[in-house]
């Protein structure tokens, strides 16, 4: 297969590209996400929340094109994995002189992940929580945290809340948070929300920004896997669905906005950040 734009052999297929013409094509779209959703303003002090995986090494190289950025990660301690993520991230950044923080569930709770797990519970409800709990408490004098999340993520997390029925957690998606005039939270925002993961592997592995793919050990657990599966399985079938997805969350979010928008924040009173009920959940879990 030749590329479309310039006939030299395609290194991907729909759109038929070749390494250059796919990597542009690549950037220009985050770009484009980035001034269509008006995302960041020249002068947002920005940190871009990191694992080490594809997905936020390909943030981490794109956004530095343009911007200043900051990084934070979470190491949550697991076990045969965060260890190796970290390097890479350290390794990165340590190259393109980015400043990268990083917090661990040990210094900041006491433990790690699997300390607060009870039996039959599944890690990733309780990894998630803590991990946005620290982004934020860590992103403070920050005006914007950037995430990795895909459109492939983007679209299991739309189906899930239908499923479970959990309508407040969509007011989380769509390329922008509408958080921001919540005193205490950091708005979040997602530059690779339109990007397919199939694509933002290529685009690692043509960077040369990892050497191997290693996935999370508890990820197998989720309910986010099977959801996963069925998407997936469903895409290959009928080519478009993740996108109609996204498509058809994006034309109806203003509704479910306005209504989570409209729950007050409290501080929680054991740690002061901000929270729903007296107590946040990440103090919930740890107390527990
Ligand atoms: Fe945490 Fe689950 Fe992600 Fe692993 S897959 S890092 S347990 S949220
Ligand atoms: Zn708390």
């Amino acid at each position: 297969m030749k590329c479309k734009s310039c006939k030299k052999p395609a290194v991907y297929l729909n759109p038929t590209l070749c390494k250059n013409h796919f990597l542009s094509y690549i950037e220009k779209k985050v770009f484009g996400t980035i001034s269509k959703y008006k995302l960041l303003k020249p002068s947002d002090k920005i940190i871009i929340a990191a694992s080490g995986g594809k997905d936020s090494l390909t943030l981490l190289n794109i956004l530095s094109k343009k911007f200043k950025v900051n990084c934070i990660a979470v190491d949550e301690g697991i076990d045969n994995y965060r260890e190796s993520t970290l390097k890479t991230l350290k390794a990165f950044c340590r190259k393109r002189k980015i400043p990268l923080k990083i917090v661990s569930f040990k210094k900041e709770f006491g433990g790690k992940l699997d300390a607060f797990i009870f039996p039959k519970q599944k890690p990733c409800a309780v990894c998630g929580t803590l991990r946005r709990y620290l982004m934020n408490k860590h992103s403070k004098k920050f005006d914007k945290i950037c995430t990795g999340h895909n459109l492939d993520d983007e679209s299991q997390s739309v189906l899930m809340n239908l499923i479970k029925p959990n309508t407040s957690l969509n007011a989380r998606g769509g390329p922008i948070t509408g958080l921001s005039s919540v005193e205490g939270f950091t708005q979040k925002i997602k530059p690779l929300y339109f990007l397919k993961e199939k694509e933002i592997m290529t685009y690692a592995f043509l960077n040369n920004l990892l050497d191997e793919y290693i996935e999370c050990p508890n990820a197998v657990l989720s309910y986010r896997a099977k959801v996963r599966d069925l998407l997936n399985d469903y895409e290959e079938k009928h080519s478009g669905t993740k996108k109609n997805i996204i498509e058809f969350f994006l034309r109806n979010k203003p509704k479910i906005s306005r209504n989570i928008l409209q729950e007050e924040i409290h501080r929680c009173k054991k740690c002061g950040e901000p929270s729903k009920g007296e107590v946040c959940s990440a103090c919930i879990i740890v107390g527990k």
